[in-house]
């Protein structure tokens, strides 16, 4: 068996970027220049190197971006009074709140106290239900970028055995949704599932969402399988490193991403692919009056 080809998530973002960056023009070009507003509260170093590639990538895409930064003990009714005025701003189309927030503010209320149709992480019940329903909507970005990375192999989804690791909101159940919209059928596991290698064995794709490493091993994988590695670790030795044992997985599988280079880009690229869709939907709706 030839080595896996590594799927280049990075190329595939750039390209992405691009085809966002030239709808972000013709949007300005038209008076709907696309606008994104991030919200940090507190300090935390990590999300503060999220914020600062999320803007940069606004910038570089043409759309604008407006970054708040507040006190870790800004008060949970000044947040969510902070995105009302964020809703009601007719010239912002998607409001992002950096995830963590502080532990007196709950996230879930966050989540929903920004509009339906500004929701670009897609984390909103609003845009979970519509997923589940079929119906269009805001996809969560690092699933959907999942996809993306997947149609890029060429592999139809029709009839095909997917399985996802891990069950959380925001990556693996969304995961698993889109996988089963493109009719693969689909097995979701997770820490209470006794024998992984069981599922993974038999799956033509697997999607690992579960921030450990060496989750998924060679032993573990269908020949040819399509493996994509969500996971972002540190190792012993502080070095960036996903889930997948990349080394014994890249000699069985047929397609795998690195880390990084692999979903990473993508996240921020389906990020600035939602602002878009939101600011030209809004145009739509100003348009109809
Ligand atoms: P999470 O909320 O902690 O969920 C982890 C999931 O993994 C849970 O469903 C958990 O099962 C499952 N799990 C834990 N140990 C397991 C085991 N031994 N075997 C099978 N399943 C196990 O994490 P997340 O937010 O989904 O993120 C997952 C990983 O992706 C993290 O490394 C995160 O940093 C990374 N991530 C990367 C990006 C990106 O842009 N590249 C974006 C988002 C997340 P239970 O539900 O039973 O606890």
């Amino acid at each position: 068996m030839s080595p896996a080809r590594p799927i280049d998530g990075t190329g595939i973002a750039r390209q992405i970027r691009g085809e966002v960056a030239s709808r972000a023009a013709g949007l300005a070009a038209a008076g709907h220049l696309p606008a994104l507003a991030v919200i940090l509260v507190g300090s935390d170093p990590a999300s503060q190197i999220y914020v600062k590639h999320k803007v940069k990538a606004c910038e570089e895409a043409g759309i604008r971006s407006l970054l708040e930064t507040c006190a870790e003990n800004l008060s949970e009714s000044d947040l969510l009074a902070r995105i009302a005025a964020l809703n009601a701003d007719p010239s912002v189309h998607g409001i992002l709140v950096q995830m963590p927030l502080p532990k007196h503010i709950s996230a879930a209320r966050v989540i929903e106290a920004i509009s339906p149709l500004k929701d670009v992480d897609g984390y909103s019940v609003e845009s979970a239900g519509r997923l589940v329903a079929g119906l269009p909507g805001f996809r969560p970005c690092t699933p959907w970028g999942c996809m993306k990375l997947i149609e890029s192999t060429g592999i139809d989804l029709r009839g095909k055995h997917a399985v996802v690791i891990g069950r959380s909101n925001t990556v693996g159940k969304p995961m698993a949704l889109m996988l089963l919209t493109a009719d693969a059928t689909v097995t979701v596991c997770h820490s209470r599932t006794p024998d992984l290698a069981a599922h993974t064995r038999s799956a033509d794709v697997v999607v690992v969402a579960v921030g450990r490493t060496h989750t998924l091993t060679g032993a573990m994988v269908k020949p040819g399988a399509v493996v994509i590695d969500v996971g972002m670790n540190r190792n012993a030795a502080g070095k960036l490193c996903g889930d997948v044992d990349f080394a014994s997985v890249a000699e069985v599988a047929g397609w795998v991403t690195p880390v990084p280079g692999g979903v990473g880009p993508m996240t921020i690229a389906m990020l600035l692919s939602n602002t878009v869709d939101s600011a030209q939907r809004s145009r739509a709706r100003a348009e109809a009056g």
